[in-house]
Formats: structure tokens, sequence, C-alpha cells
């Protein structure tokens, strides 16, 4: 009756106050946990195909929440990109990361990734120069992973940034390819330097003749493009020993390591993969 729908209405009220309450705090604890340092990179190690060499890493953000443990960057990311804190916190990640890996051999290199609205920013290759300068981390050594969705938003402020950067001697690579709605007209628009396949391909290659023929086929066209071509979320040694027939350049993926944290990675460099 009318006494039960009120009560289910006031319910819904309260759950959705909950929830804005949480999100709330979650805001400050994350502009906090910027200052405090909280977040820190995690590396996943990138391998050459078909030697298996450690090439470098990709920086992964992690928050080492004091209560509530290691925090991913579904929980975060996405609020530090509505609230603008995006900015800091990469930077400072950035910063940490070109610290960390300039003690590591001079071959490895390192991949970050970059929210849509950085690249658009006009000063984001002025702050990659100069946390490159500060550092001493040497611009061949730096690659910058962006997503479709940076280049749906204004293709003309892309192209300026990716040609800043890669004066420089920064590298771009677009990441989870084929997971967007215009790849080819992206790759036909801007000249990168490397694609990623999306670990969703990866993942169905055993699946399907026809999926496989897909991957092969993206391979192909990467490679004719004078693309350098990395599979990430690499799992299975079949997936991994069909990739390196098809000439996959790198690859990536649990079955060589996961992100680990910098004394993990400091291991990882000295020591190679620990089964
Ligand atoms: P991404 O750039 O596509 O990164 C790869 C994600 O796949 C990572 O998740 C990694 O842990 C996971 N992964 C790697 N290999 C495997 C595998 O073999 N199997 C499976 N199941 N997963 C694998 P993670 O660390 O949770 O990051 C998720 C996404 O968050 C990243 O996707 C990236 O888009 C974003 N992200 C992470 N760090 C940053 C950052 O510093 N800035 C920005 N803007 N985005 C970030
Ligand atoms: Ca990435
Ligand atoms: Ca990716
Ligand atoms: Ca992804």
């Amino acid at each position: 009756g009318k006494k039960d729908g009120r009560g289910t209405f006031r319910f819904f009220e309260t759950a959705m106050d909950e929830d804005l309450r949480a999100r709330a705090l979650l805001e400050t604890e994350l502009r906090g946990a910027i200052v405090a340092g909280q977040i820190e990179p995690f590396y996943q190690p990138v391998v050459s195909l078909p030697g298996r060499e450690l090439i470098g890493f990709e920086v992964l953000a992690r928050w080492l929440h004091p209560e509530r443990g290691t925090l991913l960057p579904s929980e975060f990311i996405p609020i530090a990109e509505e609230t603008g804190m995006i900015g800091d916190l990469s930077y400072d990640l950035l910063r940490q990361a070109c610290r960390d890996a300039a003690a590591w051999p001079p071959h490895l290199q390192l991949a970050i990734n970059v929210a849509p609205q950085q690249f658009q920013d006009r000063w984001f290759a002025e702050q990659i120069l100069a946390v490159l300068n500060e550092s001493g981390f040497p611009a061949h050594r730096l690659e910058i992973e962006i997503t479709e969705s940076a280049l749906i938003q204004d293709l003309e402020a892309t192209r300026a940034t990716l040609t800043s950067l890669q004066n420089l001697g920064v590298r771009i690579a677009l990441d989870d390819f084929g997971t967007g709605y215009s790849s080819l007209y992206h790759l036909r628009e801007l000249k990168f330097d490397k694609l990623k396949i999306d670990r969703s391909y990866v993942n169905s290659i055993t699946m399907s003749d026809e999926r496989a023929k897909l991957v092969d086929a993206i391979i192909k066209l990467g490679s004719s493009l004078g693309l350098v071509m990395t599979a990430e979320g690499i799992e299975t040694s079949g997936s991994l020993d069909w990739l390196e027939g098809q000439g996959c350049d790198f690859g990536q993926g649990y079955l060589f390591g996961k992100p680990m944290s910098k004394p993990e990675a400091d291991l990882y460099v000295e020591g190679g993969a620990p089964d």
C-alpha cells in the first residue's frame, strides 16, 4: 500500500545519500592522498618477442590506502579525472617513476598512461619536458599511452601535443587498440609509434579461428604502417607462441608478471622473471 511505497522511497533516498557521501569522502581522501604521496607507481614488465627479454615497464597507478589496502585505478582514476586532480596525480606519478627508472639499466623503457584531458592541455608537453629535465631521464626511454577517447574530443589539440612530444623524442602508443569506434580513422589522421592490442583480442586468440585471423590482420596492418605492436594481457604460453609466430614485437601480461612495487621491480630487473 501507500505506506510500503513511501518506505521504499525513503530507503532509496537514504541509499543515494550514502553513495554521495561515500563519493564525497573518497574525493576528499584522494586529495589528501596525492599530497601525502599515497599514490604509487607499480610496474608491469614488457618483454620482446621472440626473445622474451625485459625491455621495460608500464607504470600503473596504485593507491596505498592506510585503512583499505591497495586500491586499483578503477577505484580512483575516474574521480581524479572528473575533479581535475588527474594532472597533479600524474605529475607526481611520472616524477617518481622517472626517478625509480633512472637507476635501471639504460636500455629499459618506461610507459605511462595519460588521461584524455591531459593530452588536450596545451602545456602538457612542457610539463613532460620539465619532469624529464629534472629527473635526468632521457626522452627516448619514455613512452606515453593514450586511448582513443583522447582523440575524439579535439583532434587538432591532440595532433599538436603528439607532434611536440615526438619532437622531444618521446614515443606515443595508441592503447586498447580495437576497442574504440574509429580506430582506422585515427591511424590515418595521426602518426603513432606503437599500437597496443587490447587484452580482449589477445584472450580471444584461442577461442576461434575467426578471432585469431582478426588479431593476425591487426598485427599485419600495424606492421605495414611501420608501427611497433605490443600485445597486452598475455596469460597463456599458447597465446604467446601464437603471437610470436605472427610477428608481434612485444608482449605484456600476467604470464610475464603482474604490476609490482618498486622493490619487486628492482628484483625483476636484476634476476629476470620469477616463475
Ligand atoms: P591499461 O592501460 O589497459 O592497463 C592494463 C591493465 O590490464 C592493468 O590494470 C593491468 O594490471 C591489467 N593486466 C595486465 N596484464 C594482464 C593480464 O594478463 N590479465 C589481466 N586480467 N589483466 C592484466 P590496472 O592496473 O587495474 O589499470 C586499469 C586501467 O587504469 C589501465 O588500463 C589504465 O587505463 C588506467 N590507469 C592505470 N594507471 C593510470 C594512470 O596513472 N593514469 C591514467 N590516466 N590511467 C591509468
Ligand atoms: Ca596502458
Ligand atoms: Ca591497454
Ligand atoms: Ca584496458
